[in-house]
C-alpha cells in the first residue's frame, strides 16, 4: 500500500474500558486479511515511560526487546498481533516536552515563540508518522491513552484531528471506545455518558466515525439508532463489545461478528478479503472447554491487582491453551505466607510461581514458597525476582548458608548469593537504568530448558539490576543447583534448575513478555505440563 493508514483510538467516560485489547484485537482482525499492522500507544501523562512508576498505579511495565520499559498495553499488541514493536511504539507527553524543550535549548525554532500549536502538536504528529515509516506499515493503529475531557490530553487530540484535516478522506480513522451503562435498578441501559463523551471530542473538532460501546447487556436496536442519531454515526459503526465470558482472546471474534473491520476497511478505502480467524476459533474453544484443569499459585506481593502481572497471567494461560488445560490462578500475598507458614496457602497447588519484584516487603514469604515448592516435589517456575529468591532458598537450606541473601535486602548479609553488578553500583538515576531489554542466553545441554526451548541460544527480556553472585558459582553449583543458562560469555547466570524434581526452573529474566496464546512459551508449557502430571 502506498500511504499508510491511521486508526485513532479514543477512549470516553471512564478509564479501564479496555481500549488497548479493543485496538489489540482490531489489529489481529486486519493482520488476518493480510495487512502489515503496528500499534502504537501515545499517553499523555509527564512521565518520560512508565519504568518508574508504581506497579499499585499504573500496572505491570512491559519490556521491548530493545529494552524500552512501556505500558501493559504494548503487552496485548505483541501477544494479540505480530507487529514488532520498539521504543518509537510507546511515546508519553513527557517524551514530546523532553525533545521539544531540548530542540529549543538548541535554537532549532530560530528565534520563534515556542508553542503547544504547532511545536507540540508537530511534534506529536512527528512520532506518530515515524512508526509508519520506520516499520513500513499498511496501517498504524494509535491508542490514545487518558479519557477524554483530560486537560494533559489536549494536545494529543489537536495534533490527530490535524492529521485527519492533513489525510483527507481515507487516510484517518477515528475510533472511540466508551461506555454504556446499564442501571440496575432502572433495568436500563444508559446513553447520555457517550452522547456527552462523544460531544466533548466534536467540540475539539474531532468526529469519531466508530463507537465501541462497552456494555454489560447486549444493546437493543432501538439504543443503537438512539446512539446513532445523537453521536452522528450509521447504526452499524455502533459496535457493541460485550464483557467477555471466558477470556480477553474472544475479543476479536467478537469485533468480526459485529464487522467492525468490514467497516474499518471501508472507511480506508482498503478492498480486502474476510480475516481468517480459525486460529482464534480454537484458541477460544480451548479456553472455554478445556480436557484438563489445574490450579497455580502466584505468590506476590501485588496480588490484590489485576494488572500488576498482567504478562505473567496471560502467560500462565497460554501455557494451558497449549496443553488443553483450563488453569485456575490463585494469588497468594506473600505476607499471608510469612504470617501462616507456606503449606496453609499453596496445599493442593499443582504448581507454585514466583513473579518479579523490587523491595523488601513479602521477601521471606516468597522464600518460604519456593521452599514448600522444592521440598514437596511442586513444579516451580521463577521470573527474575522468582529466580533470585530460588538461589537465596537453595543457598540458605541446601548449602547451609546462613543469612544467604540479595544485597537488594540485606546489604550487610554475610552470604550476597545475589547482588549488584559493578557497573549498577554507580548508577544514581532511576529512570531507564536497569539491564533492560533483549539478551542472548546460551542453555546447558541436557537441561528442561534446552529439551523445552529446542534450541542451545534463546534471546529473552531483562529488567532488574542485580544479579547471581559468581563468587558462589561453584559452592551451589556442587550442591546441586543446576547453571542451565548464562550469557553467551559465561559471565552471567541467567538460568537455574533442581535435578530430582519434576520441574524446577527459574530464569533471570522475563519469558512472560514473549508468549503468545497461539505460541506459548516454552517454559510456561512446561510447567503447566508438569502441574498436570502432578496433578
Ligand atoms: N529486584 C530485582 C532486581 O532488580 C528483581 C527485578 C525483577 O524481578 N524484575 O534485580
Amino acid at each position: 500500500m502506498s500511504q499508510p493508514k491511521y486508526i485513532f483510538v479514543t477512549g470516553g467516560v471512564v478509564s479501564s474500558l479496555g481500549k488497548g485489547l479493543t485496538a489489540a484485537s482490531l489489529g489481529t482482525l486486519l493482520e488476518n486479511r493480510g495487512l502489515k499492522v503496528s500499534l502504537m500507544k501515545f499517553d499523555p501523562y509527564l512521565n518520560v515511560d512508565p519504568g518508574t512508576m508504581n506497579p499499585f498505579q499504573h500496572g505491570e511495565v512491559y519490556v521491548l526487546d530493545d529494552g524500552a520499559e512501556t505500558d501493559l498495553d504494548l503487552g496485548h499488541y505483541e501477544r494479540f498481533t505480530d507487529s514488532k514493536l520498539a521504543r518509537v511504539n510507546s511515546v508519553t507527553s513527557g517524551q514530546i516536552y523532553q525533545a521539544v524543550l531540548e530542540n529549543e535549548r538548541k535554537g532549532d525554532y530560530l528565534g520563534q515563540t515556542v508553542q503547544v500549536i504547532p511545536h507540540v502538536t508537530n511534534e506529536i504528529k512527528r512520532r506518530i508518522k515515524e512508526v509508519a515509516k520506520r516499520q513500513q506499515t499498511d496501517v498504524v493503529i494509535c491508542e490514545i491513552g487518558g479519557t477524554t475531557g483530560d486537560i494533559e490530553g489536549l494536545p494529543v487530540l489537536e495534533a490527530i484531528r490535524e492529521m485527519g484535516h492533513d489525510l483527507g478522506p481515507g487516510g484517518t480513522l477515528f475510533i472511540h471506545v466508551t461506555l454504556v451503562p446499564y442501571i440496575r435498578v432502572a433495568g436500563e441501559i444508559k446513553t447520555k455518558p457517550t452522547q456527552q463523551s462523544v460531544a466533548k471530542l466534536r467540540e475539539i473538532g474531532i468526529t469519531p466515525q466508530i463507537l465501541v460501546c462497552r456494555s454489560e447487556k447486549p444493546i437493543e436496536k432501538s439504543v443503537r439508532a438512539k446512539i446513532a442519531l445523537f453521536c452522528n454515526v450509521a447504526e452499524e459503526a455502533v459496535i457493541e463489545e460485550q464483557d467477555v465470558k471466558t477470556s480477553i482472546y474472544e475479543v476479536p471474534l467478537m469485533l468480526q461478528r459485529e464487522k467492525m473491520d468490514e467497516l474499518v476497511c471501508r472507511w480506508l478505502h482498503m478492498k480486502l478479503p474476510p480475516a481468517r480467524m480459525g486460529e482464534w476459533k480454537r484458541i477460544v474453544r480451548r479456553l472455554e472447554q478445556p480436557k484438563h484443569n489445574v490450579r497455580i499459585g502466584v505468590v506476590g506481593k501485588y496480588v490484590g491487582l489485576q494488572d500488576a502481572y498482567k504478562s505473567v497471567y496471560e502467560a500462565i494461560c497460554h501455557g494451558g491453551i497449549a496443553n488443553d488445560t483450563g488453569v485456575e490462578v490463585v494469588k497468594v500475598d506473600a505476607e499471608d505466607i510469612e504470617r501462616d507458614g507456606a503449606a496453609k496457602h499453596l496445599r493442593g497447588m499443582a504448581g507454585v510461581l514466583v513473579p518479579g519484584g523490587f523491595g523488601n516487603r513479602g521477601i521471606e514469604g516468597k522464600i518460604e514458597a519456593v521452599r514448600y515448592a522444592r521440598e514437596n516435589k511442586v513444579p516451580y517456575l521463577g521470573l527474575c525476582l522468582g529466580m533470585q529468591i530460588a538461589t537465596i532458598e537453595f543457598a540458605r537450606n541446601v548449602c547451609g548458608l546462613q543469612g544467604a541473601h540479595s544485597t537488594e535486602f540485606d546489604s550487610k548479609s554475610p552470604h550476597p548469593v545475589i547482588c549488584l553488578l559493578e557497573e549498577q553500583k554507580h548508577v544514581k538515576k532511576m529512570g531507564a537504568t536497569m539491564r533492560l531489554g533483549a539478551q542472548w542466553c546460551r542453555l546447558a545441554a541436557g537441561t528442561t530448558s534446552r529439551k523445552l526451548y529446542g534450541n542451545e541460544i534463546v534471546s529473552e527480556r531483562h529488567r532488574h539490576r542485580y544479579e547471581f553472585n559468581n563468587d558462589y558459582r561453584d559452592q551451589i553449583a556442587t550442591a546441586g543447583l543446576v547453571l542451565a543458562g548464562t550469557t553467551l560469555d559465561g559471565e552471567l547466570v541467567e538460568v537455574v534448575e533442581l535435578k530430582n524434581h519434576p520441574f524446577f526452573a527459574a530464569s533471570q529474566f522475563h519469558p512472560e513478555f514473549k508468549s503468545k496464546p497461539h505460541r506459548a512459551h516454552p517454559l510456561f508449557r512446561g510447567f503447566v505440563a508438569a502441574a498436570l502430571k502432578r496433578k
